[in-house]
């Protein structure tokens, strides 16, 4: 008799467990948890899309001068706006000083003309956004943040670069549909800038030390692009530059 109640309560048990997962599983495909899950994988998808490059050592401006070049016409050309964050407050005292010109030079110079490559400034301006100009308060949750908060401000038929003073990384690329940089602004001359607009361009990251893509640690040692790299930049800048960027 013992036998037959222990071979019963398993069953019970069993059959329990099978209701159970039977009423999960409803709940699941019910419209609480399915909308719920799609978002999640949504903002798994933009994260996965996204890089961010964290380093905390300091790196100088570089002064191989050997390596600088500007040329007459780059055969590809990208407009870029540039977008100063500030908060409410920050807003009236701004403390930006960056030299434009001088910024782009060390772009294009260093970086992008010897590849036939022209990044040109269409526009600068303010963005009054608190959660951006305050970024370290965002401690893993930066690119997310930095995506979201761009959303509205972003041109998609140039490279939008995204300067801010407070943060815990030194700079975050969106990729994919989005050309859109975000750098420190004590970064700025540094190869964070042509590293994060690779990126920003398609690229992602390459072995190579002196790769601008590269994530050595020994910043001035990341100088250049590769063929391959170069000729996806261009196709990018043409697909930008045409409106018809993925
Ligand atoms: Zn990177």
């Amino acid at each position: 008799m013992k036998a037959t109640r222990k071979i019963g309560y398993p069953k019970n048990f069993f059959t329990t467990i099978r209701l159970s997962f039977l009423e999960l599983n409803k709940y699941i495909i019910s419209e609480k948890i399915l909308p719920l899950f799609f978002k999640w994988m949504l903002l798994s998808f933009y994260i996965l899309i996204m890089s961010s490059c964290e380093a905390n050592e300091e790196d100088t401006h570089p002064e191989d001068i050997s390596n600088f070049m500007l040329i007459e016409n780059p055969e590809k050309v990208i407009k870029v706006n540039l977008f100063y964050v500030e908060s409410e407050t920050s807003i009236h005292q701004s403390d930006y000083h960056l030299d434009e010109a001088e910024f782009f030079e060390y772009l294009n110079g260093y970086y992008f003309h010897k590849y036939g490559i022209g990044l040109e400034l269409a526009q600068s301006q303010s963005l009054v956004n608190d959660e951006l100009y305050d970024l370290r308060d965002n401690r893993g949750g930066e690119p997310s943040t930095f995506f979201m908060q761009c959303a509205d401000s972003y041109e998609k038929d140039k490279l939008n670069i995204y300067i801010i003073k407070r943060s815990n990384i030194i700079g975050i690329a969106g990729m994919g549909r989005s050309q859109r940089v975000l750098l420190t602004y004590e970064n700025l001359f540094t190869s964070t800038s042509p590293h994060e607009i690779g990126h920003a361009l398609g690229l992602f990251h390459d072995d190579e030390t002196v790769n601008i893509m590269s994530t050595t640690l020994d910043k001035q040692s990341r100088k250049h692009f590769n063929h391959v790299q170069e000729e996806k930049m261009k196709k990018r800048i043409d697909m930008i530059n045409t409106n018809n960027a993925l």
